[in-house]
């Protein structure tokens, strides 16, 4: 069973992704954690990230694993467990893009789909739906106002005991949406048969209310 979960920034997707991954017992594959870490190693390798090229060789030697511990959905690269690091603003930045490269898409849409085919998967990021797994048994779209996005990440820095300015995050929001969306390759749009879920006024447990169901009815169907 795979089930696609892709949307913009901050519209909850993360927290629907791990609360369901952890109800129904499956791997929690983060794609967007995959884009993060190679634009995190290419900054640390000061690379020129419009240099497709070297950036996909960075992507070529990272292998990822996901595992829940201690109940937390951990992203482990080469064998190592990713932290804050790639949560800046900068990587953020830097991740979308290096991920309108095709071939650096090419190479982890490839450990996306062989990661994703061990087991029963929930995965998050853009493209799950339309692109990396076009057949999943179901597929979810989130999204939320970008206000309300903006809110949300803001709290969360809060919560990290970093500063943040309101108006500076909902400005570089909005950048990156309009990149993930515009881009030529995977752009960020919902898949035709994704059921479309808008968490702007409504509750996680609701929302994942609402996507057991889904999934029941199509492991009954
Ligand atoms: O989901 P998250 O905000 O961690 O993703 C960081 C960036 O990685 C996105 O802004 C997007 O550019 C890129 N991404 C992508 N395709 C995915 C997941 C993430 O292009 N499937």
């Amino acid at each position: 069973m795979i089930v696609a979960i892709d949307g913009p920034a901050g519209a909850g997707k993360s927290t629907v992704a791990r609360e369901l991954a952890r109800r129904l017992g499956y791997q929690l594959v983060d794609t967007g954690a995959m884009y993060r870490t190679v634009a995190f190693e290419s900054l640390r390798a000061d690379i020129d990230l419009k240099d497709e090229e070297a950036v996909a060789e960075i992507a070529e030697n990272l292998k990822f694993e996901f595992r829940f511990v201690d109940g937390e959905n951990i992203t482990f690269c080469n064998g190592e467990a990713l932290q804050d690091e790639i949560r800046t603003a900068e990587v953020s930045r830097a991740s979308s893009i290096i991920s309108a490269h095709p071939k650096v898409r090419q190479v982890l849409v490839r450990q996306q789909r062989r990661v994703g085919r061990e087991r029963s998967s929930v995965l998050e990021g853009r493209d799950i739906g339309t692109v990396v797994f076009p057949d999943a048994e179901v597929k979810v779209f989130i999204t939320a106002s970008s206000r309300v996005r903006a809110r949300r990440r803001v709290e969360q820095m809060e919560e990290q005991g970093e500063e943040a300015d309101f108006e500076e995050v909902l400005s570089e929001m909005v950048a990156r949406d309009k990149r993930d969306s515009e881009r030529e390759i995977a752009p960020l749009v919902k898949a035709e048969d994704a059921l479309e879920i808008d968490s702007s006024d409504r509750d996680v447990d609701d929302i994942l209310d609402e996507l057991q169901d889904a999934i029941s009815e199509q492991q009954d169907g």
